[in-house]
């Protein structure tokens, strides 16, 4: 009903046109058609799928609705029976469910042109003229997810699902992964990325178990880290911000590491990082039994230091150490982490 509706309106104040059963939309007579993708006319037509029909009035004219053919659903319409197009469902969703203008529209790059921008102009020219036209303030296109050549998708079965990932990697490895590029670039998606981004977090949350003892102050995030997430979402810049932030923690001094502290938790947790505990995290690459094994030499080095066996105690100290694993003796016993990935 929503899409007939619309329809019915756009054929109502003259932006489309019925002929041998399909409402087509009048691209010529929308003044501001093109401004989306912001190619000239002729270019978008030769570049993409523009269907040819002796029905159009223009090659760049769409489809609002067309009749059915056999075998395909068919809904009762005033344009005769058939079904909506591809573009103008969007356009009848967002309208009844959110209300326009909507503030912002999401979408991969290949959906630009025609989709977008023919979901906008439909959204635009269906409130006539002389009036706000704004369909979304702003359109978020995002560059592909790639593995090698090709892009990510369900239909080439070339897909990495998070559920797998998180076996072999840290979420929060992945969610770096994620937005260490700028979202309108593609992303190529490699092992490399994966150990890169456990590394860089290995960095920052290095920083914050060497200021274990320091209370963060109150501070918000940095201006700086979010001057470039408002600078259309600019993650690698904000990223790039964070370890300067860190940087700032190990060399500031007095009151200044609480300041320091604070910021670099409040700007990465605004992007879903550092919520953990720094020790948890260089514990959280080891698997279940190399776990056992650390647990059971830490457990033989307490007993032989018990029992004054210094010389046992060395020895499995330095198994301990060819595992990179750093043991830390306290009052209440011997706990052990990981020393950080170099
Ligand atoms: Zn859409």
């Amino acid at each position: 009903d929503a899409i007939i509706a619309l329809i019915g309106r756009l054929v109502g104040n003259g932006s489309a046109y019925a002929a041998e059963g399909h409402v087509l939309f009048d691209t010529q007579a929308c003044e501001d058609y093109g401004v989306l993708s912001g190619h000239p006319m002729d270019e978008m037509i030769a570049g993409a799928r523009v269907e040819v029909a002796p029905y159009k009035r223009h090659p760049a004219d769409f489809v609002l609705w067309k009749p059915s053919k056999p075998g395909e659903p068919v809904w009762q319409s005033p344009f005769g029976p058939g079904r909506p197009g591809w573009h103008i469902e969007c356009t009848a969703m967002i309208e009844q469910s959110l209300g326009l203008p909507i503030d912002i529209h999401g979408g991969g790059i290949d959906l630009l042109f025609p989709h977008h921008e023919n979901e906008r102009a439909q959204g635009a020219c269906a409130h006539g003229h002389g009036r706000d036209r704004t369909y979304a303030r702003y359109w978020m296109h995002n560059g592909f997810l790639t593995f090698g050549e090709e892009k990510m998708a369900k239909s080439l079965g070339n897909v990495a699902l998070v559920k797998d990932l998180v076996k072999v990697a840290p979420g929060e490895a992945l969610r770096w992964a994620l937005l260490v590029g700028h979202y309108r670039a593609p992303l190529e998606w490699t092992g490399e990325l994966i150990a890169q981004s456990v590394k860089a977090l290995d960095r920052l949350y290095g920083a914050l178990r060497r200021a274990a003892g320091v209370e963060a102050a109150d501070t918000g995030p940095d201006p700086a880290f979010l001057a470039a997430l408002e600078d259309d979402l600019n993650t690698p810049a904000a990223m790039a911000e964070l370890f300067g932030l860190a940087t700032a923690l190990e060399t500031a001094t007095g009151p200044g590491r609480a300041e320091a502290k604070g910021r670099l938790l409040a700007s990465a947790r605004l992007m879903g990082f550092l919520f953990g505990d720094p020790e948890a995290w260089f514990q959280g690459g080891v698997d279940e039994a190399l776990k056992a094994r650390i647990d059971d030499l830490v457990a033989r080095r307490s007993q032989a230091r018990a029992a004054k066996d210094w010389a046992a105690a060395d020895k499995i100290r330095d198994e301990l150490a060819a595992l990179n694993v750093e043991v830390m003796d306290s009052a209440s016993g011997a706990t052990w982490r990981l020393k950080e990935r170099t």
